[in-house]
């Protein structure tokens, strides 16, 4: 892969032993070297100049504006302990000046530094999971976080509750000379647009295993051998997405009329035509979703 995945590359330390002390969180969320990113129903603040950053605020500002909001430990990077902060419960505007907004992360990933993406999308994911995760799933009661918000305890009966992350397989499927994509229903994109077969994990089941299924409901078509690709986080709200190729053993696709617009075979001329934005009848998703380097790694012969 001559690029990462957008949503790869979050370089902070997420500080494993450190965050184990609740005296040194405390400490680093008054020292006023540490760095909070404010996130607005999940939407997170960014910084408009000549680039697009995200906009980290000081304890002092979060002082200033009165955030009382929680906050949960991302990592460190150089000694600089980050947070992100949920202020979704401010009364406020908080992006008052003009070169502040609060940004859909989708959107705001394809101007970021690749880097801060992937920092942005840990916030928004853990961000998330906390605002979901308020009781406990064992006994009801309420939970509190934890080591700067790796987990989350239950006051109650003790339990632990950790953020979950979801599995998701992403599988371009080829017999040889042309590879399979699909049309998922109730998606708005364009009529053309058809992108590689994905579906969750079961419990108990294998990466290989959930290809062979996924590809079997949604498309009617058998798979054999199985290679792992590339991995994505996708932070909507907490998936991993794993990548893979796979060979088909019959060519005869039938679309599941629940999940399934289409399902279509393409050779790779069109698909390259397509990679490049010029075939008249097929598009594919855009460089920020790993079904495109999956299709082109694909039609340019990498696998
Ligand atoms: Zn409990």
């Amino acid at each position: 892969m001559t690029r990462p995945h957008t949503f790869s590359g979050n370089r902070l330390d997420r500080a494993e032993r450190e965050r184990r002390d609740p005296a040194w969180i405390e400490r680093r969320e008054r020292d006023p070297s540490s760095v909070f990113l404010p996130l607005r129903r999940l939407d997170v603040l960014v910084r408009e100049t000549t680039a697009t950053r995200l906009d980290w605020r000081t304890s002092r500002w979060l002082a200033e504006m009165r955030v009382d909001g929680p906050r949960y430990l991302l990592g460190l990077s150089h000694g600089v302990a980050h947070f992100a902060v949920d202020v979704s419960d401010h009364p406020d505007d908080l992006d008052q000046d003009r070169e502040q907004r609060f940004a859909e992360l989708r959107e705001a990933a394809a101007v970021l530094p690749a880097t801060e993406a992937g920092i942005a999308a840990h916030a928004r994911a853990n961000v998330d999971w906390h605002a979901r995760h308020r009781f406990c799933g064992a006994c009801g009661h309420p939970t509190a976080p934890q080591r700067g918000g790796q987990s989350r305890r239950c006051g109650h009966c003790g339990a632990e509750h950790f953020p979950r992350t979801d599995p998701v397989v992403i599988v371009v499927v080829s017999d040889g000379d042309r590879c399979l994509l699909g049309q998922s229903r109730g998606r708005l994109a364009s009529q053309r647009m058809f992108s590689a077969l994905a579906g969750f994990m079961d419990q108990g089941e294998t990466i290989e295993e959930a290809v062979r299924r996924e590809v079997a409901e949604e498309a009617g078509i058998q798979v054999g051998e199985v290679r792992y690709h590339s991995s994505q986080p996708w932070p909507f709200p907490s998936s991993l997405m794993i990548g893979c190729h796979a060979d088909a053993l019959t060519v005869d696709a039938r679309p599941d009329d629940v999940e399934m617009q289409a399902v279509r075979w393409f050779d790779r001329a069109t698909v390259l035509r397509a990679l490049a934005g010029q075939d008249p009848d097929l598009r594919v998703p855009g460089e920020f979703a790993i079904a495109h380097h999956l299709i082109r790694a694909w039609a340019e012969g990498e696998v």
